[in-house]
């Protein structure tokens, strides 16, 4: 009997133990998780902190880099460009900025069979002429730039005095008819040697990512119409509108900006319309500035190889002061894109001043009739 008991007094005995270690265990446990947890927490809110720090130091970056590749852009501009009643904007700096103007004369002018489809067939023979006087409106209408903006505008035009007083070449490298797949890799090429240029692109689907590297870059991001299909582009001044208001749209779509430096394809000398007055009296009444070019890569209609293709470049630029170049970011030229360290190379050892081109650069126009 006493056997007995103590074997119950025993289990007893065990089973309390039991009991007083699952209770020590069930509030032991939140405890300790608690303590996990909230280190865990703290250093999540750290991790926010940071990341939030990034993104406010990345848009201000990008809206930085606007005001360079964008200066004088009008963000958020709700002007239709198709409505050429638009009133008329400051344009046209050819009248205050006599010194550059008449250093820019554009050099015999090659032709530029763009467009990567292999119809294409049409010749611009750019006639070798003096820079434009033409469009030359004395207007006083009110200007629209953003503050930021004209702060870059009197950075580049000083920049640009500066160096041609040191006796220093300036160098606008541009880049027509992309974006493509080969965008990234002359991108890392500029982002390499340190050169900002400007990509007059065409309505490319799917290049999001590379239109965003360009506006964050500071390189400038500028038009040259949706489609380049001459047909349409010069149908008639609303096709032409139409092109515009479309690779506009296109763009804002992609990085939330809205562009307006322009390009014409094929120049604005192209043979593809008997007048092309009408086309710039659209552009200069909605505010848009147009650039052709004074120093030719030879890459619009055959693809030069990369030695011809550097020494055109390097040729033309011995011959101006500012230089335009026209170049293509194309996957049909990969001579041009080969060719770029060379020419970077070059430029910078001839200590050139390359510039992406802004309202403040001096346009190159070509001949009018
Ligand atoms: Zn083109």
């Amino acid at each position: 009997m006493d056997e007995e008991r103590e074997r119950r007094r025993k289990r007893v005995k065990r089973i309390k133990k039991t009991i007083i270690f699952i209770i020590i265990a069930i509030i032991i446990l939140p405890t300790i998780l608690c303590v996990i947890l909230f280190f865990k927490m703290n250093s999540y809110k750290n991790e926010v902190s940071d990341l939030k720090k990034t993104m406010t130091e990345y848009v201000k970056a990008r809206e930085e880099s606007f005001a360079i590749a964008y200066a004088g852009g009008k963000k958020e501009q709700t002007t239709e460009s198709a409505d050429s009643n638009n009133p008329t904007k400051e344009l046209d700096k050819e009248t205050d900025n006599t010194e550059p103007s008449t250093e820019v004369k554009p050099a015999p002018i090659e032709t530029e069979a763009e467009t990567e489809t292999e119809t294409e067939t049409t010749t611009e023979a750019e006639t070798t002429t003096e820079t434009e006087t033409a469009t030359e409106t004395e207007t006083e209408t009110e200007t629209v730039f953003e503050p930021e903006t004209i702060i870059q505008r009197d950075g580049q035009k000083e920049l640009v005095e500066k160096a041609l007083a040191e006796g220093r070449k300036v160098v606008y490298l541009t880049f027509d008819d992309g974006p493509c797949s080969n965008t990234g890799k002359l991108l890392d090429v500029l982002d390499k040697y340190g050169v900002k240029a400007t990509f007059f692109i065409n309505g490319h689907e799917g290049f999001e990512k590379e239109l965003n590297r360009m506006v964050a870059g500071g390189h400038t991001l500028a038009m040259h119409t949706y489609s380049h299909v001459y047909e349409s582009v010069y149908a008639n001044v609303d096709s032409f509108a139409k092109e515009i208001d479309q690779l506009r749209q296109y763009i804002y779509k992609n990085t939330g900006l809205y562009p307006h430096i322009f390009r014409f394809p094929g120049g604005s000398s192209n043979s593809q319309t008997d007048s092309i007055q009408p086309y710039i009296d659209y552009l200069n009444k909605n505010g848009f500035l147009y650039f052709d070019w004074n120093v030719s890569s030879g890459d619009g209609g055959a693809t030069p190889s990369v030695d011809q293709l550097y020494n055109n470049v390097m040729s033309g630029i011995e011959k101006q002061k500012v230089s335009i170049v026209l170049m293509h970011d194309s996957t049909a030229k990969m001579t041009t894109f080969e060719a770029m360290p060379r020419i970077l190379e070059s430029l910078q050892a001839m200590n050139a001043l390359i510039l992406p081109i802004n309202d403040d650069t001096t346009p190159v126009h070509h001949n009018i009739n």
